[in-house]
C-alpha cells in the first residue's frame, strides 16, 4: 500500500504522514529528504526550483515507490503540486492520494511558526499558484486535528478493505506470532484458521479483533473470504502441523489458486514430503516454497531465522517481505536467504533441530555432572554457565539454562518439580533416518534423540535403579580445576555436534546437487534461531574456507587441548555412574575420525570368516578383494 500525502509546504504533510505511518505500521518517507544537495541549496536561498531540477528527484522517488510497494508499502509526504509531477510518481497502480487543502492564512501562520526548516515562507505564494488541484484521491481539510484526519483516512475503503500482501493459514502459536510480526512491519496480512463447530470457532476473526492496533491485519473464518482478500499473486503461508494436514490443506486450496500463486509451508515438514510437493505443484503452475522457521514463539514474533527453498522465482517475490520480519545478524543483514531447490529448506531445518537436540542434551549432561558430581547448587551452576558465556561460549541455549536454574516455585526450584521425561517428534528422528540413508555418521546427534527416548520410560528406570542400586557418584577432584575441564569438554562437544550436522548437510547437498552454502546457512543461524551462538558466528568464517571444523587450522591446537579434557570428563563421569550419551558419543566420534589404525580390520576378517564377504589387503594397493578360508587356516595347538 502506497499513500502519498500532497500539498503546499506548511499544509501538514509530514504531521499527517508520520501519524498515519505509526497507525498503519508503515514506513514514512519525506520527499524533501530525497532532494539532491543542489536543490536544497536553492530552496534555502529562496530560489524556486525549475522542472529541470525536479525531474531527477521525482524519478528517484518513483524508483523508491516501486521498492516500497514490493515489500508491503510506505507513506510519502510530497508536495507534488502539478499533475505532471504526480504522473511521474504514479509508477505502481492503486496509489492512495491524500491532498491537503486549506486557506493561505492558516498555512502562512504554520510556516511562520516552523523552526529549522529550509523552506522560505516567501515561496508560499509561488507554491499556491503552481498547485493544480487533482480531480481524484481524497481532499482533506487541514483545519481538522491530525487525529481526526487519521481517523477519517483509516475509514477510506482503499485502506480499510485493501488487499493483503500475505495470507497466513493456521492461527496456532507460530501463525499468530508471524502474523503480528508482518503486521508490525506494515505488511497488510490476512489470517485464517479452520472453523470446527463447537471446538475451533472464530479463531482468526477474534485474533484480528484482539489486535486492532494493526488496522492492516484482517481475520477470516471462511476460506473463500480469506482468499479473495489477497493480492495477486497470492502468497499463502501455512503454519499448521506437518504431515497429512499440509496435504489436505493444499488439496483444499488448489482449485482456488491461479498460475503463479505461491504456497509457503513454514511448518516442520519432512523434507522428502516437501520435495514431492514442490514438484507436484510446479507441474500445476503453482509455486511451492518449503521454508524452515526457527526461533519458537518469541522468534516468530520478534524475528525468526528463515530457511526458504523450492521455487526460486517465488523466493524473489517473497524476499522483501521475509527480510522485513527476519532476525538480523551482527551486520544487520536479515537471517534469511534462498537455501536451494526442492525441500532443502526443510532439510536444513531438520538438521538444525538435531543439532539443537544435541546441544540441549550436552547442557543437561553438564548440569547433571555439576549437580551430582561437583555438588554445586543451582545458583552456583547458573553462575558458572554465565561465566562461560562471557568466556566465549555464549549461546541462546546456555543462557536460558542459566535462567531456568534460578526459577523458584515457592521454596523449591521449579526445575526440581519438572518430570524427567523428555519428548521428541518429527525432526529429531527424521534426521537419524536421513543420516543412515546417506551413510553419514551421526552418533552424537542420534544419542541425543535416544537419550530422550530412554528418559521417557521413567517407571522402568526407577525399577532398574532400585534393582542395581544406582547412585550418581561425587567427584573428589578440585572443583576449580574440574570446572575448567568441564568447560573445555563442553566446548569441544559443541564443535563436534556442529561438525556432525554440517557434515550431513554437505553430503546430502553433494548427492542431491543442491549446492548448499554452509557459510551462509551458519550466517542465517547466528540470530533468531534456537542454536544461535558465538560459535555459530565463528562457523560463518570457518565454512567460507573449510569444509570441516576439524581441518580448520586456527582451531587445531585448541581442539587438541580440549580433547584431553573431554576424554578425561567422559571417563570420570562414567566411572561415577553418570550416563553421558552425547559427550561420550562426541568423544568416540572424534577419536574415530582421527584414528589411523582402526580395528575395522578385525570386523572385515569376521565378516569374511562367517559370510565370505571378502576383504581388501593393506599390501595390495590395487584395492582387489580377497577371501580366505579362515577356519581351515587356524593353526591347531600341537
Ligand atoms: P499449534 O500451536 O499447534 O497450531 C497449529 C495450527 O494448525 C492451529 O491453528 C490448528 O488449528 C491448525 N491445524 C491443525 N490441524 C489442522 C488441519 N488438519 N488443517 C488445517 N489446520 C490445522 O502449532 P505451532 O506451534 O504454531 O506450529 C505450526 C507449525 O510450525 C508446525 O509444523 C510446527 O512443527 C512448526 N514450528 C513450530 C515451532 C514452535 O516453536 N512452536 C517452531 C518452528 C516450527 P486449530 O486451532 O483449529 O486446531
Amino acid at each position: 500500500m502506497i499513500i502519498i500525502v500532497t500539498g503546499v509546504s506548511g499544509s501538514g504533510k509530514t504531521t499527517l504522514g508520520s501519524l498515519l505511518a505509526k497507525n498503519l505500521h508503515l514506513p514514512f518517507y519525506d520527499a524533501d529528504d530525497f532532494h539532491p544537495t543542489a536543490n536544497i541549496e536553492k530552496m534555502t536561498h529562496g530560489i524556486p526550483l525549475t522542472d529541470h531540477d525536479r525531474w531527477p528527484w521525482l524519478d528517484h522517488l518513483a524508483e523508491n515507490i516501486q521498492k516500497w510497494e514490493s515489500s508491503g508499502g510506505g507513506i510519502l509526504a510530497c508536495s507534488a503540486l502539478r499533475e505532471v509531477y504526480r504522473e511521474r510518481l504514479q509508477t505502481v497502480p492503486d496509489i492512495i492520494w491524500l491532498h491537503l487543502k486549506g486557506m493561505k492564512e492558516v498555512i502562512a501562520e504554520r510556516m511562520a511558526a516552523r523552526k529549522g526548516h529550509y523552506m522560505n515562507p516567501d515561496l508560499l505564494d509561488s507554491q499556491l499558484n503552481t498547485w493544480e488541484e487533482p480531480g481524484y484521491g481524497y481532499h482533506i481539510d487541514i483545519t481538522k486535528s491530525p487525529e481526526e484526519m487519521v481517523k477519517e483516512v483509516l475509514s477510506y475503503p482503499e485502506i480499510s478493505q485493501a488487499a493483503s500482501h500475505i495470507g497466513i493459514i493456521g492461527m496456532g502459536v507460530m501463525g499468530k506470532s508471524l502474523a503480528l510480526n508482518f503486521a508490525e512491519k506494515g505488511v497488510p496480512v490476512s489470517v485464517y484458521n479452520r472453523f470446527v463447530e463447537g471446538k475451533e470457532e472464530y479463531v482468526a476473526s477474534q485474533f484480528a479483533e484482539e489486535n486492532t492496533e494493526f488496522p492492516l491485519l484482517k481475520g477470516f473464518d471462511d476460506l473463500e473470504g480469506f482468499l479473495s482478500s489477497l493480492q495477486s499473486p497470492k502468497k499463502i503461508l501455512l503454519m499448521i502441523p506437518a504431515g497429512a494436514a499440509v496435504d489436505q490443506q493444499i488439496a483444499q486450496l488448489e482449485s482456488s489458486l491461479q498460475e503463479g500463486d505461491i504456497l509457503i509451508d513454514g511448518g516442520n515438514s519432512f523434507y522428502e514430503d516437501s520435495n514431492r510437493r514442490v514438484k507436484a505443484l510446479e507441474e500445476k503452475g503453482l509455486h511451492f516454497v518449503a521454508m524452515g522457521v526457527s526461533g519458537g514463539e518469541e522468534g516468530a514474533r520478534r524475528g525468526p531465522s528463515l530457511m526458504p527453498s523450492g521455487s526460486r522465482e517465488a523466493f524473489d517475490i517473497l524476499a522483501p517481505y521475509l527480510q522485513k520480519i527476519a532476525a538480523k545478524d551482527a551486520h544487520a543483514n536479515p537471517c534469511v536467504e534462498y537455501i536451494g531447490p526442492a525441500g532443502s529448506g526443510h532439510f536444513i531445518k531438520m538438521v538444525h533441530n538435531s543439532i539443537e537436540y544435541a546441544e540441549m542434551q550436552a547442557l543437561a549432561e553438564i548440569y547433571q555432572l555439576m549437580k551430582y558430581g561437583l555438588k554445586l547448587t543451582y545458583p552456583e551452576i547458573s553462575k558458572v554457565l554465565k561465566n562461560w558465556a562471557n568466556e566465549g561460549l555464549r549461546s541462546y541455549l546456555l543462557e536460558i539454562t542459566a535462567d531456568i536454574l534460578l526459577v523458584r516455585d515457592g521454596r523449591e526450584y521449579l526445575l526440581d518439580m519438572v518430570l524427567d521425561k523428555a519428548g521428541q517428534k518429527g525432526t529429531g528422528s527424521w534426521s537419524l533416518t536421513t543420516a543412515l540413508n546417506f551413510q553419514v555418521p551421526y552418533s552424537p546427534l542420534s544419542e541425543a534423540v535416544t537419550a530422550r527416548m530412554l528418559s521417557s520410560n521413567k517407571s522402568n528406570r526407577v525399577e532398574l535403579a532400585e534393582y542395581y542400586g544406582h547412585r550418581f557418584g561425587a567427584f573428589a577432584e578440585d572443583k576449580v580445576i574440574l570446572i575448567e575441564k568441564l568447560k573445555n569438554a563442553y566446548a569441544l562437544t559443541r564443535f563436534i555436534n556442529h561438525e556432525v550436522g554440517f557434515d550431513l548437510m554437505k553430503t546430502v547437498s553433494e548427492k542431491e546437487g543442491w549446492n548448499l552454502n554452509l557459510s551462509e546457512i551458519a550466517r542465517i543461524w547466528t540470530n533468531g534461531c534456537i542454536i544461535r551462538s558465538t560459535m555459530m558466528e565463528q562457523l560463518v568464517g570457518i565454512f567460507k574456507d573449510n569444509t570441516s571444523i576439524f581441518t580448520t587450522k586456527s582451531l587445531k591446537s585448541k581442539i587438541k587441548e580440549m580433547k584431553l579434557d573431554l576424554t578425561y570428563i567422559v571417563g570420570l563421569g562414567l566411572q561415577h555412574s553418570h550416563a553421558l550419551p552425547v559427550m561420550s558419543a562426541a568423544a568416540n566420534y572424534f577419536l574415530s575420525r582421527i584414528t589411523t589404525d582402526s580395528p575395522a580390520n578385525l570386523i572385515q576378517a569376521q565378516r569374511d570368516y562367517f559370510g565370505a564377504h571378502t576383504y581388501q589387503r593393506k599390501d595390495d594397493p590395487s584395492g582387489a578383494f580377497f577371501h580366505s578360508d579362515w577356519k581351515a587356516s587356524v593353526p591347531h595347538p600341537s
